[in-house]
């Protein structure tokens, strides 16, 4: 279960609609699940189809994290066309099995929908998100 302050929720997504048709991505951190931060990170691919996270940047948040002692909760990432469910390239570009995958589906323009996985090397499960205040 992750939960995601509403402010946080709408950030992620806005995000998302900023960047259509092409993906976005970026990193949630916080404690014990809950998360407190997010973080934008330019899409070094510029595609619609896949993204990769300038690896300055993903430094720079690292660091950050680091420093305030909060860990990376969530990957997260748009898909501006099809449906949040990972793609072959997700699942073979997933480094960090501890750490879930968010995506932010944009297929049907007005209702974006979140969903959040693990990606395992045997499979992938989806993992509940509750939107708090
Ligand atoms: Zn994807």
């Amino acid at each position: 279960m992750i939960r995601i302050p509403k402010f946080i929720y709408q950030k992620m997504v806005a995000h998302a609609k900023k960047e259509w048709p092409l993906e976005c991505c970026g990193i949630l951190s916080g404690r014990d699940g809950t998360v407190e931060k997010a973080y934008e990170l330019p899409n070094e691919e510029g595609s619609s189809v896949r993204y990769s996270m300038s690896p300055r940047e993903q430094l720079r948040v690292f660091e950050e994290m680091e420093k305030e002692s909060i860990d990376m909760i969530a990957i997260y990432h748009s898909h501006p066309h099809t449906l949040p469910f990972p793609s072959e390239t997700d699942v073979k570009l997933a480094f960090y099995p501890e750490v879930a995958s968010i995506i932010i589906s944009l297929k049907e323009e007005q209702n974006p929908v979140v969903k959040a996985f693990r990606i395992g090397k045997e499979a992938i499960c989806l993992e509940e998100i509750e939107v708090i205040p």
